[in-house]
């Protein structure tokens, strides 16, 4: 049987029907969770399947600005609007910044001072009075297989031509510029969409990637059409993994249902310590993503 498409099928769309009439079980996920399969089967089931769980590397300081930066401009709306101002950035900042991963104190500085300058001259663009319709939204859908939720960094609400119209933000704190391909490409940023849709019933097709660094936005419009391409791979890849835990559960070899991806994404991987496959990749330090030159999209 043909999937279905559309986004207005989909929200037509029944919980689909396994044997005896009973409900199939849905997949229960994140954007980071589909994400992990897709970059690695391995990586996948050493964080979602094993347990216990491997042990991690230790942490990495562009996991501690990225989260830093995100959590700063969360608490940036939770202000009243008359204090959103660029002179709140440094108490904001100090307040939610995470030490971890740095090479010693004197980089942490370094990086401190350059996280701030991102944060005072993005919060310039700002509308002081203008309160995001979501800040770190949990947004949360359910399709034929797939119970999706995540947490969008910020769900904007613009006047469009028929109304309001909802854009999902996502900050960017890493090294590499994004351009409009990064932005259409993200499954996290239209599933987000796609769920915020349905959540809120307000059209939302727009997606933007707001990369910190170099204050650049990266847009992409959806139609319901390719939101629908995005939710059919994700139900793919949630297909995949089910399958996978089935065949485990059945008493498959873990290895070979869950296989091993090597490639650039194992230097920054957190098993690779643990994982045969990835022995051979070139060994990071924590900081090296915030050194320069550098690294991976946070
Ligand atoms: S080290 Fe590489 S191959 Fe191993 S789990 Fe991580 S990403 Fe996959």
């Amino acid at each position: 049987m043909r999937r279905q498409s559309s986004s207005a099928s989909r929200a037509a769309a029944p919980e689909q029907l396994g044997f005896a009439g009973m409900p199939e079980r849905l997949f229960v996920c994140t954007p980071s969770k589909l994400g992990a399969y897709a970059d690695c089967p391995r990586r996948y089931r050493y964080s979602y399947v094993d347990r216990p769980a491997p042990p991690k590397g230790p942490p990495w300081a562009h996991n501690s600005l990225g989260a830093s930066v995100h959590t700063a401009l969360r608490n940036w709306y939770a202000l009243p609007p008359e204090r959103r101002r660029p002179d709140a950035v440094p108490m904001l900042l100090k307040a939610t910044w995470v030490r971890e991963g740095y090479r010693d104190v004197e980089q942490e500085r370094e990086v401190f001072r350059r996280a701030l300058a991102w944060l005072e001259s993005y919060v310039e663009t700002l509308e002081p009075g203008a309160d995001p319709l979501g800040v770190e939204r949990v947004v949360a859908v359910k399709t034929a297989v797939l119970a999706f939720n995540g947490r969008a960094d910020r769900i904007d609400s613009r006047p469009g031509p028929d109304g309001p119209e909802l854009v999902i933000v996502d900050y960017k704190t890493g090294r590499t510029g994004l351009d409009a391909d990064d932005a259409r490409g993200s499954q996290a940023l239209a599933l987000y969409a796609y769920a915020a849709e349905r959540v809120f019933h307000r059209p939302c097709r727009r997606v933007e990637l707001h990369h910190l660094p170099t204050g650049t936005v990266a847009a992409h419009e959806h139609t319901p059409e390719s939101l629908a391409r995005q939710v059919d791979r994700a139900e793919a890849t949630a297909r995949d993994i089910m399958a996978a835990e089935r065949a485990v559960a059945d008493g498959a070899d873990p290895d070979a249902a869950f296989p091993a991806t090597p490639g650039t994404l194992c230097a920054w991987c957190d098993y690779r310590r643990h994982c045969p496959a990835g022995a051979g990749a070139p060994s990071k330090d924590p900081w090296t993503a915030v050194d320069r030159p550098a690294a991976p999209t946070e």
